[in-house]
């Protein structure tokens, strides 16, 4: 390099120059959250370029995410001036795991032009071998053995290496020959599944020294980014191609270490300096993110955690506001409250790709969707489908279409064979068939078809009842509360139970997905009403902007930033998460923390945590207390927000917050009263003019309807939470026609209409 210094080095700080600079040998920055970490690596490759100490096809760098990958190869280019050509080893683990795989497929057993197995087929090949050993399916279900044989790839264990005690875990000790055989064919369909981008190039490496000494010397230099995320297979295969020159940069923070749940490891962190001797280890203390108010927070909670590293973390920002902290009645009123407060955001100038809001679990997203495309507020789901997009929520969707319309050939033929009921492609095309020449839907086609002897037997029975299920339903659909048919339909068709039985990860959130499903007709009169919402709300187009307001979980917010953060729905049970708790006790709450400390941080300027008071499960109200996290917060660095809603006085408010402070002693129960809701019991019972609040008398949910006559008269302008703003056209007792200036004309009861 020059005698003049690179104008990039310039803003660094002095530890962060160090990292930069320090290019030989092990480096490990172990840092807080915002401190500059992937700021350090990104300059540090740029300056590996500019100084021509590597040319960019001899740099691996790991991201977490392709986007992450994206921005930084945009960073750097932005750095060094111009567009960098080249970069091929910048990407995710497994990007590049693919990359190097498919150079050398065939000394692994596997063609260049292997293909990736999906989940589905990766279960569907399972099952196969589970069937060929004669073993109950449902006793010994394939889904499960796959969640094993993820558990061993991502440890970097081989079928052989798997330990005795473990494989006795599946089929009565049968699961690593079952391992064993599942690999095997895997390489006769010249295939591998996702573990295998990364465990069969750690084979490859190991059987294979030329290869991998080749890319010892390849890869000069080496950087990776969210170290404390590595599961042990990743780390396995760092070491193995750091091995000889060392050169490798890993940053991280212990504190945002949130996938223990997936097979990351964070003693990875611990045991860096052990394997690579000599590592300079180096702390960056300044953080360049948040406000002393977020960051004293964000610190002050993860204070609680046990066995951390330990670090401090100062900013030189101005003070900034306090995080605040705001109890609801409900999630609606909490998901109305926020999408005011970005609605007041914008008006003050503020743009929506600088806002977020993270959610602990998807389902809750539900809400703030609805919300948002009532508001009109442009939004994005990252991370994942938007919730009415979710392949659950679209099956479910489906077979209550085909309750209400059973002309819908589309609902019809999205689930009449799932869960899997023995009616085949073939099956199904000779009905489609049919329908084609007599020019009839789909399901009058299927109903014809039973009668004959068209389809083999086993699909026809299926088939018939199947139908006849359906006609049971459709009976139901005026006598029976909709949601509760809902639930029947769910149950009796046995699609709940198919994710039931579903052992991967994801089963769970989608079971969760499929109840939130159930619990937001709850906001609709009937069944029709509430499809004609949901089609409304799939064809949003109109939401159409390049501003808009992100919605992700908190694990996919890991490394971004937002001037505003919305942490919604901070109650015990959702956050932290029961299934954290019961699975994995105080690990579980401690990883619970550390999200809860990955989500604060997250804000530069404004951070809102929130939480309900009632939380509705099925068509049960329950009692939900604020998250023992909001106690842990240090008071001088919170203030706490009145719900400045028509129904405040039943929100927590700053009572309520001090209240939560004492009693925890049965957190769980449906029953527990709560200072605020015996408030609005009362209200209630003394007469008071109350429209949302007694929804429930000693939990039993009331039907709103039975509150009182309407105040609305014709020609009133008024609100409504799901449609928005529209003017009363008819009044018949408790139910109002409105024509919505949004929506249309709907009829809608009165209780969920109020004056603007
Ligand atoms: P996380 O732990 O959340 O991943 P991080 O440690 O990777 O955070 P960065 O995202 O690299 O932190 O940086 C946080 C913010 O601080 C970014 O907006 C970055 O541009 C800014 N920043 C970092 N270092 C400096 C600096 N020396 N001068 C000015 N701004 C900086
Ligand atoms: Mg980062």
């Amino acid at each position: 390099m020059g005698t003049a210094e690179a104008p990039y080095l310039s803003t660094l700080n002095e530890e962060q120059r160090v990292a930069v600079e320090s290019l030989d040998g092990p480096v490990l920055v172990l840092a807080g959250a915002g401190t500059g970490k992937t700021r350090v690596l990104t300059t540090r490759l740029a300056h590996l370029l500019a100084t021509g100490r590597a040319w960019p096809g001899q740099v691996l760098a790991v991201t977490f995410t392709n986007k992450a990958a994206r921005e930084m190869k945009e960073r750097i280019g932005l750095l060094i001036g111009g567009v960098v050509e080249g970069m091929q080893w910048l990407g995710t683990f497994h990007s590049i795991g693919v990359k190097i795989l498919r150079r050398h497929a065939e000394l692994v057993g596997l063609k260049s032009d292997f293909s990736i197995l999906d989940t589905d087929d990766q279960i569907r090949l399972l099952k196969q071998i589970v069937a060929a050993h004669d073993l109950d399916e449902k006793r010994w279900p394939a889904r499960q053995l796959a969640s094993h044989i993820d558990g061993w790839k991502n440890r970097g264990l081989l079928p052989e290496k798997v330990p005795a005690g473990e494989a006795h875990a599946f089929a009565n000790g049968k699961g690593a020959e079952l391992y064993a055989e599942y690999q095997e064919r895997l390489k006769i369909l010249n295939a591998a599944d996702f573990g295998d981008l990364l465990l069969e190039t750690l084979r490859l490496f190991q059987e294979n020294p030329d290869v991998l000494a080749d890319y010892q010397r390849r890869f000069k230099y080496m950087l990776v980014d969210e170290y404390q995320d590595t599961n042990v297979v990743q780390y396995l295969w760092l070491r193995l191609l750091a091995g000889g020159h060392g050169n490798i940069c890993c940053v991280g923070d212990d504190d945002q270490s949130i996938y223990g749940w997936r097979g990351a490891d964070v003693d990875n962190i611990l045991r860096f300096e052990k394997d690579f001797p000599g590592a300079k280890v180096i702390r960056l203390e300044r953080n360049y993110r948040s406000t002393p108010h977020i960051l004293s927070a964000a610190s002050g909670l993860i204070a609680n955690n046990e066995g951390r590293l330990g670090k401090t973390l100062h900013t030189d920002l101005d003070k900034g506001e306090q995080v605040v902290v705001r109890g609801h009645w409900d999630g609606e009123e909490e998901a109305r409250a926020i999408g005011d407060d970005i609605e007041a955001l914008q008006r003050e100038g503020h743009v929506l790709n600088e806002i977020a809001i993270l959610v602990r679990a998807s389902f809750q997203m539900r809400e703030f969707e609805d919300r948002f495309i009532t508001l009109g507020l442009p939004y994005r789901v990252i991370g994942g489908p938007r919730f009415y997009e979710r392949a659950e929520i679209r099956d479910a969707l489906a077979y209550l279409k085909v309750t209400a319309q059973p002309d819908n050939d589309l609902a019809f033929e999205r689930i009449v064979n799932v869960p899997k009921r023995g009616i085949g492609d073939t099956s199904v095309k000779r009905v489609r068939e049919l329908a084609r020449t007599r020019g009839i839907p789909l399901y009058r086609a299927a109903q014809e078809i039973v009668e004959t002897e068209e389809l083999p037997a086993k699909a026809r029975n299926s088939l018939k009842g199947l139908l006849e299920s359906f006609r049971r339903w459709r009976a139901l659909l005026d006598g029976l509360p909709h949601t509760e048919l809902a639930e029947i339909v769910l149950d009796e068709s046995g699609y709940t139970e198919m994710w039931q039985n579903d052992k991967s990860p994801d089963a769970p959130g989608r079971l969760d997905n499929l109840k939130e499903l159930v619990r937001s007709m709850d906001e609709f009169e009937n069944m029709a009403g509430f499809l004609e919402h949901v089609s409304l709300v799939m064809d949003s187009d109109a939401l159409q902007s390049d501003d808009k307001v992100s919605l992700m979980t908190l694990h996919s917010a890991k490394g971004l930033e937002f001037d505003t953060v919305f942490l919604p729905g901070w109650e015990e049970g959702l956050f932290p998460h029961q299934r954290a708790l019961d699975e994995s006790g105080r690990a579980g709450l401690e990883e619970e923390r550390r999200l809860a400390y990955v989500g604060i941080t997250r804000a530069k300027r404004l951070c809102k945590i929130s939480f309900a008071q009632n939380r509705r499960i099925h068509a049960m109200w329950q009692t939900a207390l604020p998250s023992r996290f909001i106690d842990e917060l240090p008071e001088s660095h919170v203030a706490v927000e009145e719900a400045a809603s028509p129904h405040a006085g039943f929100g927590w408010g700053r009572g309520g917050f001090g209240e939560s402070r004492f009693d925890r002693a049965n957190p769980f129960s449906t029953g527990y009263e709560t200072p605020g809701w015996k408030r609005a019991r009362a209200a209630y019972d003394s007469g008071e003019s109350v429209r949302h609040a007694p929804h429930f008398i000693e939990g039993e949910l009331v039907a709103r309807e039975d509150a009182e006559a309407t105040p609305f008269q014709r020609g009133e302008r008024v609100f409504h939470m799901k449609f928005g703003y529209g003017t009363v056209s008819a009044v018949d007792g408790n139910k109002l026609t409105i024509d919505f200036e949004k929506a249309g004309t709907k009829r809608v009861l009165a209780s969920f209409v109020e004056r603007p």
